[in-house]
């Protein structure tokens, strides 16, 4: 099976260079950002028969319906024609992982071990887990989840492609681990506010990023059973 790559013209703090749209087994997976060139260059890519989400956010999926009227196939994702354990293409498993987001899924080539992995697990740097729909226990779980598998590589939603796999993914949980143990600390030294939390727990994180580790900083203390003041 190819597995090829297109990579979108929509680079930020959060999609690194841009969303990766992958086109395998006539398959689009992720069809990124509503951008004509884009979608055009996807559909040159190869022969496609359906579209696959990994999930609904909009650097993913809002050229989703624009790519769907272009070649007159379905949208398919999770609850809606996809569910765990489905294959979405011959050999391609759908497996469910929430956390990022609640409806996430990675798609999984057993054969070759490759996994897709959408917003699970990025080529580089780490993942925001924002709450109320981000969820840190099941993005844990979800990583657990995926390091069974044993992958090979990894083909990330963003960055490039990660071939030490399970290390990179054992990286993102004792990363999390550590993570939790600094909120814990910063709990028991007394903050009792976000920002407080932030200033203790977060103190490697250069202040323009304080916005999105307030972020990750509510989402450890929502796994804590922790509710506090911004
Ligand atoms: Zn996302």
């Amino acid at each position: 099976m190819d597995f090829l790559t297109v990579r979108a013209h929509n680079p930020g703090p959060l999609t690194l260079d841009g969303t990766n749209t992958y086109v395998v087994g006539g398959t689009v997976v992720d069809p990124g950002p509503e951008d004509e060139g884009h979608l055009e260059a996807v559909l040159a890519a190869g022969p496609v028969e359906r579209i696959a989400l990994t999930h609904r956010h909009p650097d993913h999926a809002s050229g989703a319906g624009r790519l769907s009227e272009l070649s007159g196939v379905p949208v398919l994702a999770y609850n809606d024609g996809l569910g765990d354990g489905d294959e979405v293409a011959p050999g391609l498993v759908c497996v469910h992982t929430p956390g990022h987001a609640p409806d996430h899924l990675c798609f999984w080539h057993p054969e070759s071990g490759t996994l897709l992995s959408g917003d699970l697990i990025a080529g580089s740097g780490s993942i925001m887990i924002a709450p109320p729909e981000g969820d840190l226990a099941d993005y844990m779980a979800s990583l657990e989840r995926v390091r069974e598998l044993s992958p090979a590589r990894i083909l990330p939603g963003h960055g490039p492609e990660v071939t030490e796999a399970v290390a990179k993914i054992e990286g993102y949980l004792a990363h999390r681990r550590e993570r939790e143990e600094l909120v814990i600390a910063a709990l028991e030294q007394g903050a009792s506010t976000v920002g407080e939390v932030v200033a203790l727990a977060y103190r490697d994180t250069p202040p323009e990023m304080h916005p999105y580790a307030a972020l990750a900083a509510r989402a450890h203390l929502a796994k804590l059973g922790r509710d506090l003041p911004a």
